[in-house]
């Protein structure tokens, strides 16, 4: 994987998910206290102490060592929290274009001494319970970190870890399958043309098909033209294919040595042991070397810079007139400055976010674009840090009118500076941010410091945000003027600056498939018939090796008997508020914050308003509520909470495939005393929302808009799924008008709506369909809320949340349900159904559609990109069936023994598999994929392969320990209990599925094969998103759009 950058400013920005269990389930932390007790000095298994500090803002301790053979820096942050984290870090600073240390961080995960076997990293993600496992190339270093609450299984990836990135083989095959090679279109067929290969050419190619991301390049490349950022670390598909193989060692060589390395350990196993596990198996082996790959500072300039750039035309863009982007950017001091970081960073938040910041009243309310420039606000991923600023969106004409807009602002923050309570409510997101316990919080901590790490600046004074803030107060409080004259030195008087604005050209796409034609031409020229003799047999080789079957007996493994039998049930209380609103109650560490969600079903809502639902979820707490506009609004959420969502949801259910649930969600979370000022904003919201904004709801309408059309090329299998999946459930269907489960964020069909809608001269006729919407969501009939709280809060969560209820109205007349088939169905509580949820029973209203008929559809979305996206989707059994167990398991199971080595390896897509959902769905995808109909030739020879059982016992135990990693994946206390809230699903119910999912047999993986995913046994959808395409344009069961 390659990440340039990072897209929102912050301090501890959150991954999705939350922390993990067992976290303060014991008094006091004793992996902390432990931590506390080493002594600067102390040498433990060939390091050396040199730092203890208690960092109580985050309830951790930092130990700070360093190898004293070889240099190696260790940061080790015991915190009683049991999904422990591993990284290592090296400073990679490539000088071209080549993408060195991207293709090296594919092929380092080829293969070992130790661990000689192909792709161990893929084969351990089958071998572990891990919760996460990935590499990453940054501009200036390469991160691999994995995390995992089993110590053994810390352990056995250790050793995959250390041996891969210290010992890997480096094979000159390795390199031509990850990186790049000539290769004839038809391997085995010398007469058809050579073309470019390989993993990381086709990732990159996909990377800049998004113009974000072209953008974001351009303006650190230039913006720092005097080192490694001047580069493209991920590869430019151009400069690719003029890597060797002899360069790839040699960058290994000098760049991953401990003496360039950065080890980092988080979470409650003991320190000592990793120490000595790292030491023996790597370190050990090595001596100190001088690295050479320190980044120097950038030389300022001495006048402004301006670039102008292309890219591709936006097909789904809201306006093809207005597609320019203009951003200006400002170099900033060094990174390792941390009080001067996060001034500036802080800074850059008051300037951009929220509809009360200069930039966002002045530039987003113009009317000129639809959304910010990319990256704007802070940036302090490279040694010199940045922030940019500007529109995109625009036409051509305007920007000019933006370059004036961004001085003129900054001139009125010189003079008017900020107001007190911006100030204050950003102050109190960093406190939530650092309460609010998540899952990956060692991940989340990893990424924190990598980049200041990386330039030998402090960690630990990084993760010291308590004084940092409390410094940043005494600045204020000594110098009001604080924040403006950082205003006037960095922004006005900055001769380093840089304005870049980004084009369309039609021709681009072509342009770019030009150059490769040329790039291929001259490559092809230059070779011998011998060179090509060769390359027909590598070709041949490589194939032969892809499908040769691979022993993995070297690699450690957990066995299925390591996956812990029985769950961890959580006690859940159901009560009823004002006499009637179901509220569950679930008491958890949540570390002085309160989660609130409440779900309104939807079955009242009548058809033709339902594609309007996720437009009245985005504006709805955006656009004032009560006496409040949305200014004040948006000042009231950010002071009082740590955010107001609501979203749509379709809620399948456990036991009939054409039964689901609809409503909305409102969720939030606040520190524990602002609870009852979030509950009056919830009850304004509520009670008096205002639909009467019509040039904000404008504003809101395109930024909506834009970040869906910028969303295709990173979520573009997902959109092919929901396709694909549109006639085959009612669920299906919905999802298609309507989505907001799991990690969907849209559909085709919603793209393509907000699109219009942005277009619309006069909204006026839109927005008064939201009053409509609102009468059939926000009141109490039909709605259940939950609280997750500390045990100590619960009785004034309890009383808030009446509060709120009481203020509610009931819908004025009683609403029919416009299905007639509405079904209820109670969820389980009771001691008699549930022995973990006391209380009364909640009862859902489920729509059902027994009418319903499953039909087969393809369809191929024409959209601009060189890639494809691939899926194709098929109904099978719902979530109780026992089938649906053995249908997940085979999922895995083809994943990672078929479709892997078809796809990714063969097929030289970034990536492809198989999935279940919870709505019995089978969905099989690829992701940025050269190829489309071959692909789907592989969907139906991996449905062969499963029917013929050509799978052993082991991989089907690997199967099952990779799919219970997903299943006991920790849960933070923020989400324990969501499950039965949302779905009506129990503990109890939870547990039967696991040991369905212990018992699956051979012979089940066999029989649900030929059941449901044979040719004419269940119903298929396709879909395909991606260029013209002129075998399917001749095929007329194709549906192109
Ligand atoms: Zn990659």
């Amino acid at each position: 994987m390659w990440r340039c950058g990072g897209r929102a400013p912050g301090f501890l920005r959150r991954r999705s998910g939350g922390a993990s269990p067992g976290a303060w389930r014991r008094r006091g932390s004793s992996a902390c206290e432990r931590a506390q007790q080493h002594k600067v000095g102390e040498q433990i298994h060939g390091f050396t102490v040199s730092q203890v500090t208690a960092i109580p803002e985050l309830s951790l301790t930092a130990v700070k060592l360093s190898h004293d053979r070889t240099g190696a820096k260790y940061l080790h942050l015991a915190r009683e929290d049991s999904n422990n984290l591993f990284s290592v870090q090296f400073r990679t600073t490539p000088m071209d274009s080549s993408g060195v240390p991207h293709i090296l961080e594919h092929t380092v995960l080829c293969g070992s001494h130790r661990y000689p076997c192909r792709d161990p990293f893929f084969k351990m993600l089958n071998r572990s319970l891990s919760t996460f496992m990935n590499a990453f190339t940054a501009s200036d270093y390469t991160l691999y970190p994995f995390s995992t609450q089993n110590p053994k299984d810390f352990q056995n990836l250790l050793s995959v870890y250390l041996d891969a990135v210290f010992f890997p083989c480096l094979r000159e095959l390795d390199f031509w399958q990850e990186g790049w090679r000539l290769e004839h279109e038809n391997p085995r067929d010398p007469q058809t043309p050579l073309i470019f290969k390989g993993v990381v050419f086709n990732e990159m190619k996909g990377v800049f098909t998004d113009n974000e991301r072209i953008f974001s390049q351009h303006v650190q490349n230039r913006l720092l033209p005097d080192h490694t950022y001047s580069v493209i670390s991920g590869g430019d598909p151009m400069c690719i294919p003029d890597l060797t193989w002899e360069q790839l060692k040699q960058f290994h060589a000098t760049h991953y040595h401990p003496s360039n390395a950065r080890f980092f350990t988080y979470g409650n196993f003991p320190l000592e042991q990793h120490l000595k596990q790292i030491h023996k198996e790597a370190l050990s082996k090595f001596e100190k070397i001088e690295t050479n790959t320190a980044v120097p500072a950038q030389k300022p300039w001495d006048k402004p810079r301006e670039f102008q750039i292309t890219c591709g035309p936006d097909s789904l863009a809201a306006d093809s007139s207005k597609q320019t982007t203009v951003g200006v950017s400002f170099l900033l001091p060094d990174i390792t400055d941390t009080f001067e970081a996060f001034t500036l960073n802080l800074l850059s938040s008051l300037l951009i976010s929220g509809p009360n910041s200069p930039f966002y009243k002045a530039l987003i309310e113009s009317g000129l674009g639809t959304d910010f420039s990319p990256d704007v606000g802070y940036n302090g991923y490279t040694r010199e840090a940045y922030f940019s600023v500007g529109l995109q969106g625009i036409s051509e004409q305007d920007t000019q009118s933006v370059r004036d807009i961004i001085d003129r602002t900054i001139e009125e923050v010189i003079e008017k500076g900020f107001k007190e309570d911006q100030i204050e409510a950003l102050l109190h997101k960093i406190e939530i941010q650092m309460k609010h316990q998540s899952v990956s919080f060692g991940l989340t901590l990893t990424s924190y410091i990598a980049s200041c790490w990386n330039h030998d600046g402090d960690p630990v004074q990084l993760l010291k945000l308590g004084s940092q803030v409390a410094r940043f107060r005494q600045c204020l409080k000594e110098n009001p003027q604080f924040l403006q004259e950082k205003v006037k030195q960095y922004f006005k008087n900055n001769p380093h600056k840089l304005t870049l604005s980004m084009t369309p050209d039609d021709k681009y796409p072509e342009k770019q498939a030009q150059m490769e034609t040329e790039k291929l031409k001259q490559k092809v020229n230059s070779l011998s018939p011998k060179d090509k003799q060769q390359i027909y047999e590598k070709g041949l080789e490589l194939q032969d090796q892809q499908s040769r079957l691979q022993d993995a007996s070297c690699l450690p493994a957990l066995k299925v008997s390591d996956i812990e039998p029985t769950m961890s049930f959580t006690e859940l209380e159901v009560a009823l508020a004002a006499g009637e609103t179901p509220v569950q109650y679930c008491a958890q560490p949540t570390n002085g914050v309160v989660y609130f969600r409440a779900f309104a079903s939807l079955h009242t809502l009548p058809n033709e308003l339902r594609p309007y639902v996720p437009l009245f979820c985005s504006v709805l707490t955006k656009l004032g509520c009560g006496l409040l506009d949305y200014r004040e609004q948006a000042q009231q959420i950010e002071l009082k909470t740590g955010g107001m969502t609501v979203s749509p949801h379709v809620l399948p259910d456990d036991v009939h495939l054409d039964t689901y649930e609809q409503g909305v969600l409102f969720s939030s979370f606040c520190l524990d005393r602002n609870l009852p000022d979030m509950m009056h904003l919830w009850s304004e919201i509520f009670n008096s929302p205002c639909f009467e904004e019509e040039e904000h709801f404008r504003v809101l309408v395109k930024m909506c808009a834009q970040e869906l059309s910028n969303g295709i090329p990173d979520s573009g299998h997902l959109y092919a799924s929901v396709r694909a999946s549109r006639t085959l459930t009612p669920t299906g269907d919905l999802q298609e008008t309507f989505s907001g489960m799991e990690q969907v964020s849209a559909s085709p069909a919603q793209v393509k709506l907000m699109k219009r809608i942005a277009e619309m001269t006069d909204l006026g006729p839109v927005l008064r369909k939201l009053p409509h919407i609102q009468k059939h969501v926000l009141h109490r009939d039909n709605m259940r809320c939950s609280m997750n709280a500390t045990p100590q809060q619960m009785s004034l969560a309890a009383k808030a949340v009446e509060k709120f209820i009481r203020s509610l109205s009931w819908s004025k007349k009683e609403q029919e349900p416009v299905c007639p088939y509405v079904v209820e169905k109670p969820a389980p509580s009771g001691s008699s159904v549930s022995s973990h949820v006391s209380g009364p029973r909640v009862l859902r209203k489920l729509i059902t559609d027994p009418t319903f008929k499953p039909c087969q559809m393809k369809t191929h979305f024409l959209l601009p990109f060189p890639v494809n996206y691939v899926g194709e989707c098929i109904r099978t059994a719902p979530f109780t069936d026992p089938d649906h167990a053995s249908l997940k398991i085979l999922a895995r199971l083809m994943t990672a023994k078929f479709l892997h080595t078809e796809i990714r390896e063969k097929g030289g897509a970034y990536g492809g598999g198989a999935r279940l959902s919870r709505d019995g769905v089978f969905t099989l995808y690829s992701y940025r994929d050269p190829r489309s109909t071959e692909t789907l030739q592989s969907f139906s020879e991996a449905v062969e392969w499963a029917k013929a059982g050509r799978f052993t016992q082991q991989d089907i135990d690997e199967a099952k320990l990779s799919v219970f990693s997903v299943v006991d994946a920790p849960v933070a206390p923020s989400d324990r209990g969501l499950d039965h809230f949302l779905c009506g699903l129990s503990d109890e119910m939870k547990q039967v599925h696991r040991e369905q999912l212990f018992a699956v047999s051979r012979e089940g993986l066999i029989n649900v094969s030929t059941k449901y995913l044979g040719v004419g046994k269940s119903t298929h959808g396709l879909a395909l998103l991606g260029p013209e395409n002129a075998e399917i344009a001749k095929d007329p069961s194709w549906i192109v759009r």
